[in-house]
C-alpha cells in the first residue's frame, strides 16, 4: 500500500511547528511516530495535504522530574522511553506498565504518549493510566496556551478538545502520595500487537501501611467511546480496609459504568466479566505495590 502524496516540514523549534500549523490551516496534520497516522493515511482513512513532522522540534520527548512534586512528559516520549525510565516506573507506575503493553518492541520504539493521547481510541493504552494518574494536559498554539484535564480531553472515537492549530506540547503529573501504589492490565486475545478489549488502570492510597485507603483511583479502557473513570467504584474503597472481598466488590460496581460493545474482539458480557476480574485484580496489585512504597 503507497501512502499518497502530500509536502512534508521539519521545523527545528517549537515556534515553527506552531507557526506552520496555523499557517497551512485545517488540512495539515502533526507527524510524531507515524504508527497511526501513516497507516491510516496508508488505508486512505485520513488525507492531509502536509505532514508537519516533530522530529527536529528539541525538547519534546524529554522525562523530566520537578523535584519530588511530579514529572513533565514531553508528547514525543516513546512508549519504549517510559517504560523503561526509572522514576515512570517507580512513582508513575501505570503508565510505565500501559506503555511496556503497548503493541511491540518495533511499535514502542516509534508510539508517542502524545499520539497514542491525540488519536484517542477507545481501546489505547496509555489514556487510562494518564487518567487515574490525574495528567495535567498542556496545548499550545501561536495565540497562547491552555492546560486541560486529561479526564476532560477526550470527546469521543477519535476526538478530543484540541483544535487543528493546537499542539499537545506536554504533560505534567503531581507524584502519587506516599502508599501508594499502581496497576495496569490488559486483556487481548494475544499477549503482543494486541488492541485491548479491556484495560484497566488502578491508583491506590494508604492512610499507612496495613492503614485504610484514603484514595482510589479506577480507569477502564475499551469499554465506552472515551476511556472512563469509575468513579462510583472508587468512593466505594474509600475509609475501607482493603482486602480481596473489597476490591471485588469495587469490581462489580465498576461494570455497572460501562457500555462495552460485542465486536469482533469479544462479547459484551464477556468485556462486563472481565471488567469485574481485572478490576479486583488490579486494586490487588496496586496494593501490594502501596504496602512496599519507598520514600
Ligand atoms: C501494529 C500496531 C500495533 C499497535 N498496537 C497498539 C496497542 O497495543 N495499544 C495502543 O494503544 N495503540 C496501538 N497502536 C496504535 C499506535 O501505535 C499508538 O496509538 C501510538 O501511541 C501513536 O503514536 P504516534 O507517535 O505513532 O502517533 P502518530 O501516528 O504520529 O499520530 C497520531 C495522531 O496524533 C496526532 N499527534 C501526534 N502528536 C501530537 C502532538 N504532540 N500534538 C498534537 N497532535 C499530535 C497526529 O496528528 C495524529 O492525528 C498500534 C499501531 C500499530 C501500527
Amino acid at each position: 500500500m503507497l501512502l499518497p502524496k502530500f509536502e512534508y516540514f521539519e521545523p527545528t523549534t517549537l515556534e515553527e511547528a506552531l507557526r506552520l500549523l496555523s499557517e497551512l490551516g485545517g488540512n495539515a496534520r502533526v507527524l510524531a511516530g507515524g504508527t497511526d497516522l501513516l497507516v491510516r493515511m496508508k488505508l486512505k482513512v485520513e488525507r492531509p495535504s502536509q505532514l508537519i513532522s516533530l522530529r527536529k522540534v528539541p525538547g519534546l520527548s524529554a522525562i523530566i522530574p520537578r523535584d519530588n512534586h511530579g514529572v513533565t512528559i514531553g508528547p514525543a516520549a516513546t512508549a519504549a522511553d517510559l517504560s523503561k525510565n526509572e522514576l515512570i516506573c517507580d512513582r508513575f507506575t501505570p503508565i510505565a506498565l500501559a506503555a511496556g503493553r503497548l503493541g511491540a518492541p518495533v511499535i514502542r520504539n516509534r508510539a508517542t504518549i502524545g499520539g497514542n493521547l491525540v488519536n484517542a481510541r477507545p481501546a489505547a493504552d496509555l489514556p487510562p493510566a494518564c487518567m487515574v494518574l490525574d495528567a495535567t494536559l498542556k496545548l499550545k498554539s501561536t495565540h497562547g496556551e491552555r492546560e486541560i484535564p486529561v479526564g476532560e480531553f477526550f470527546r469521543g472515537p477519535g476526538e478530543t478538545v484540541i483544535e487543528p492549530n493546537e499542539l499537545l506540547v506536554s504533560l505534567f503529573v503531581e507524584t502519587p502520595a506516599p502508599w501508594s501504589g499502581g496497576a495496569y492490565i490488559k486483556l487481548g486475545a494475544r499477549k503482543t500487537l494486541e488492541i485491548s478489549m479491556v484495560n484497566v488502570a488502578v491508583l491506590l492510597t494508604l492512610q499507612e501501611p496495613q492503614g485504610l485507603i484514603v484514595d482510589a483511583k479506577i480507569a477502564l479502557g475499551a469499554v465506552a467511546p472515551t476511556p472512563v473513570r469509575a468513579f462510583a467504584a472508587e468512593e466505594f474503597l474509600i475509609g475501607r480496609q482493603p482486602s480481596e472481598k473489597v476490591f471485588a466488590e469495587a469490581g462489580a460496581i465498576g461494570v455497572g459504568l460501562c457500555q462495552p460493545i460485542t465486536d469482533h474482539r469479544g462479547t459484551m458480557e464477556y468485556r462486563c466479566l472481565m471488567i469485574e476480574t481485572l478490576t479486583s485484580r488490579a486494586l490487588k496489585q496496586a496494593h501490594e505495590r502501596a504496602l512496599g512504597w519507598k520514600p
